[in-house]
């Protein structure tokens, strides 16, 4: 079969480097920002790889390999950069309202071990550092983002800048099974602590909050007490989404690891990618009275996974 669009350009994608199992390469973007569909909290998003070294078992962003024609469980081991990223972003953000938000980071985490080599995600943020009154996000799991952390001052005396830590859990073992390659959850929160005290606005998000792993209301309590102590203002609070290229991997993970909770992660999701009304209801009146208790606000962009409209932008096409 003939690949066509994003399928065609990944698999004619220049090779940059091959290191242990992860192969980077840099392929051509026309566009740098997607618009997401209505009622998202942010109108557009920045995602400067395809991939993300970090491959945490429960990752919802693996259906943007299978655009290229990938497996999904590819998604951790080849990482594409997107060229040209600061350059189209100049030009793109002519086209917008300042009023729209921006998010950086939805299907990918921009501070990857990638960028300490490619630099796109602090590119992006150079662009921003010039530009002035616009909502920025940034949301990360890696304490990379301290090396920009001036230039993160300057985006943010600029503009409306928001940091999120996404942190599912304080216990080390445990991420470390979820989330193999990603820093630490201790990191994670010095990170949180830096950032807030060089003055940018920082914020935890423990997403997706997985149903009988990580949603305990002690477990989440002590994380959002962490997070507080750390000068976090917001702490987020979305469960699990679990569309069919995550539940790939995440089920077979639960197989090895938790074989007591996979049956019923099956059952619950084996009609819908969502969990129930129910549990739903139930986690977002959980996370608001932690939130109240600690007095964290629910987060300057609500974490919602948008499916479908990375790289199917209305106004932008790759
Ligand atoms: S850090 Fe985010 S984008 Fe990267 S693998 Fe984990 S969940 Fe996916």
């Amino acid at each position: 079969m003939a690949l066509v669009g994003i399928a065609r350009l990944a698999a004619q994608s220049e090779l940059l480097e091959a290191k242990r199992t992860v192969q980077y390469f840099e392929i051509p973007a026309r566009s740098i920002l997607n618009r997401t569909r209505a009622g998202m909290p942010f109108q557009w998003t920045i995602n400067p790889y395809r991939g993300c070294e970090f491959g945490c078992k429960y990752c919802f962003a693996r259906y943007t390999h299978e655009f290229m024609e990938m497996d999904a469980r590819e998604f951790e081991d080849k990482i594409y950069a997107k060229s040209a990223a600061a350059h189209l972003l100049k030009q793109e953000l002519r086209r917008l309202a300042r009023e729209d938000s921006i998010a950086i980071g939805t299907a990918t985490d921009p501070y990857q071990p990638a960028e300490r080599r490619f630099g796109r995600t602090r590119a992006i943020l150079e662009v921003f550092a010039r530009e002035r009154g616009w909502h920025v996000g940034v949301t990360t799991k890696s304490d990379l983002i301290l090396r920009d952390v001036e230039l993160l001052r300057e985006v943010a005396r600029r503009n409306v800048l928001g940091v999120n830590l996404t942190i599912t859990t304080l216990d080390e073992r445990l991420a470390r099974l979820m989330e193999p390659q990603a820093p630490r959850p201790a990191l994670r929160l010095e990170a949180v602590r830096k950032l807030s005290e060089a003055g940018i606005a920082a914020g935890v998000f423990p997403n997706p909050v997985m149903p009988w792993i990580t949603d305990g209301e002690a477990e989440l309590d002590s994380l959002a007490k962490a997070a507080r102590e750390a000068g976090a203002r917001w702490f987020g609070g979305g469960p699990l989404f679990l569309m069919p290229s995550a539940q790939q991997v995440f089920l077979p993970f639960l197989d090895e690891r938790f074989p007591k909770l996979a049956a019923r992660y099956r059952k619950m999701f084996a009609r819908s990618a969502y969990v129930g009304r129910e549990y739903k209801e139930m986690l977002r009146k959980r996370v608001q009275a932690i939130r109240d208790k600690h007095g964290l606000a629910s987060g300057p962009i609500e974490y919602r996974p948008e499916v479908g409209t990375e790289e199917q932008g209305t106004l932008f096409e790759m």
